[in-house]
């Protein structure tokens, strides 16, 4: 079972290979490969993405600073919603990334727009 909070269920489908560190890109590309045969559960808070991260402080995101957790469960809260999920769901990455091709306006619209890592991610070449 892959544990990912709500934002990474959708920004993980366009990951391209950036990151933080080394050892993060490597283990984002092992949770890639995990989710093609595991599923995956969704979680609130930082997850097995942020368990590695630099920004990692005490199972918190301190990306921005110290309330980045807040605003990012906020992105994560919304990712769920429009993807009809919820927090303990446990669900196919396939499913999800079928579900992920409906709401693509609305995230790019309301989360894209303003994410520090959109010019270096597939998003904007993803037609849906
Ligand atoms: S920046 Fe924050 S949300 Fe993103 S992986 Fe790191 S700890 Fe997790």
């Amino acid at each position: 079972m892959v544990r990912l909070r709500g934002h990474h269920l959708i920004c993980l489908q366009f990951y391209r290979g950036e990151g933080y560190n080394q050892d993060f890109i490597k283990h984002l590309f092992n949770i890639l490969e995990r989710v093609q045969y595991e599923d995956v559960e969704v979680v609130e808070g930082v997850d097995e993405v942020c368990s590695v991260c630099p920004y990692n402080s005490g199972n918190a995101c301190v990306y921005s600073d110290s309330t980045a957790e807040l605003k990012i469960r906020e992105i994560d809260e919304l990712a769920v919603r429009l993807l009809s999920l919820s927090p303990g769901s446990k669900v196919k990455w396939d499913e999800v990334r079928k579900k992920v091709g409906g709401i693509l306006g609305t995230w790019r619209e309301k989360v894209c727009k303003f994410c520090d890592w959109n010019k270096v991610c597939g998003v904007e070449t993803r037609n849906d």
